[in-house]
C-alpha cells in the first residue's frame, strides 16, 4: 500500500511529534516540558542563527525570539538553511523568513521577529526575561554588548563563532563560569581577523558550531547543568583539529564579571555608524528609534534613482552606491567603507 495519510494542520500530536527526544534518557517528559516553557532568544539570524532556530523550534522550545539587522542575499543560500531563493530575490528580512519557515516547521510554539540592529540602547530589554541566548552574530562588538548584557541581568549565554573551516563555542553562566571578557578580555583590533566575507566560509563547521550551541542550550533549558561542557570547544573540520580548553572559575579581575562594570552598556549614544566589516558597506542607524513611511519615501526618491519597495524595507540605487532603508530608519549604505561619505548619502536621501 503505498497511500499517504495526512492529518489535518493542528493535529499533530504533541507525544507523536517529539516521542524520539522524549526517550531520549537525558530529557524525558520532565525535560519536554520545560522545553516548552522555555524561552531562548537568538541574535543575529545567519548562517548559526538559522541553524539554531531551527533545531529549537523542533525541539519544541516554547518561544523563540529571533533577532536580526539584515536581509536575505544569494550569497546566503549555501549556508543559512532557513532562507529560500524567493526569500533572496524579495530581500526579506531575516528574522522575518526566520519566523515564516518556522511557523512552516511548528506550529506549536510562539515565535517573534525583530528586525533591528542590537546596539545599547535595547539589547538589555531583549534579553533581560529570556533564559538562554545564543549568539548567531558575526562581529565581536555585538558578542561584548551581549555578555555586558547577560552578566548584568544574570542570563545564560552561548557564544558561538565560525569562519572558513573553523569554529568556536564556550557556555557563559554569569558569576558560576568565566564569561567572554574573563577568557577574551578585548576584541581583537578592526581588520586583524578573517571573516566569512573575506575568508569564506563552509556549512559543516556552521553544521558543528550550532549543534554545539544547541545541545548547551537543551542542557540548559532543562536543567541538566553536570552536563555542560565547561569549555572552550575549538573545532577545524578540514585540519581535522578539535579542541577542548576547559575553563574554572570567573577571573577575579575581570571588569565585567568581577567588578561589574558594563562598559559596553554604557556607551555615549553619539555613533551609530559602523563599516560592515569586509562587505563594502556602512550601516547608519538613527539615534532614536524612527518609524519611517517607506512609501513616501519611495515617492521622494523614484525621481533621483531606482526604487524598490516592500512592506519592510526600501532600496534605492544612487550612481555607485545603494541605500536599504529598513522601516526604523537604520539604512545600509553600500558602494563605500567609509563612513563619512556614507553619513552624507543618508543625510541626502534619508534625512536625519
Ligand atoms: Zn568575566
Amino acid at each position: 500500500m503505498n497511500s499517504v495519510r495526512l492529518l489535518p494542520v493542528g493535529l499533530v500530536k504533541m507525544e507523536d511529534r517529539y516521542s524520539r527526544q522524549i526517550l531520549f534518557a537525558g530529557i524525558g517528559k520532565e525535560g519536554q516540558a520545560r522545553l516548552r516553557g522555555a524561552r531562548a532568544v537568538i541574535i543575529g539570524c545567519g548562517a548559526l542563527g538559522s541553524a539554531q532556530a531551527e533545531a529549537l523550534a523542533r525541539a519544541g522550545v516554547g518561544s523563540l525570539r529571533i533577532v536580526d539587522r539584515d536581509f536575505v542575499e544569494a550569497s546566503n543560500l549555501q549556508r543559512q538553511t532557513m532562507f529560500t531563493e524567493s526569500d533572496a530575490q524579495d530581500r526579506l528580512p531575516k528574522a522575518i523568513a526566520c519566523v515564516t519557515r518556522i511557523a512552516l516547521i511548528n506550529s506549536d510554539i510562539e515565535t517573534h521577529a525583530d528586525v533591528l540592529d542590537v546596539n545599547h540602547t535595547n539589547v538589555e530589554e531583549l534579553i533581560k526575561d529570556c533564559d538562554v541566548v545564543l549568539d548567531g552574530t558575526d562581529n565581536f562588538a555585538t558578542r561584548y554588548l551581549i555578555n555586558d548584557a547577560c552578566v548584568k541581568h544574570n542570563v545564560n549565554w552561548i557564544y558561538g563563532a565560525a569562519v572558513g573551516s573553523y569554529g568556536v563555542s564556550m557556555t557563559v553562566r554569569p558569576h558560576v563560569t568565566p564569561c567572554l571578557r574573563c577568557v577574551f578580555e578585548e576584541a581583537p583590533p578592526a581588520g586583524s581577523s578573517p571573516t566569512c566575507d573575506t575568508a569564506g566560509v563552509i556549512m559543516p563547521i556552521i553544521s558543528v558550531v550550532a549543534a554545539v550551541q544547541v545541545t548547551e542550550a537543551l542542557k540548559l533549558l532543562t536543567g541538566q547543568i553536570d552536563k555542560l561542557h565547561n569549555a572552550l570547544m575549538q573545532f577545524d573540520v578540514w585540519s581535522n583539529d578539535w579542541r577542548r580548553i576547559a575553563l574554572k572559575s570567573p577571573l577575579p579581575e575581570c571588569v565585567t564579571c568581577a567588578l561589574g562594570k558594563y562598559e559596553t552598556l554604557e556607551a555615549e549614544a553619539a555613533d551609530f555608524a559602523a563599516a560592515m566589516c569586509g562587505r563594502n558597506a556602512v550601516q547608519i542607524s538613527p539615534q532614536k528609534p524612527a518609524e519611517l513611511d517607506l512609501n513616501a519615501l519611495s515617492e521622494r526618491l523614484r525621481a533621483l534613482g531606482e526604487v524598490k519597495v516592500n512592506e519592510y524595507l526600501l532600496r534605492f540605487g544612487i550612481g555607485e552606491y545603494e541605500l536599504t532603508v529598513f522601516r526604523d530608519a537604520r539604512t545600509i549604505i553600500r558602494g563605500t567603507d567609509d563612513i563619512s561619505t556614507a553619513r552624507s548619502l543618508y543625510a541626502k536621501y534619508v534625512g536625519t
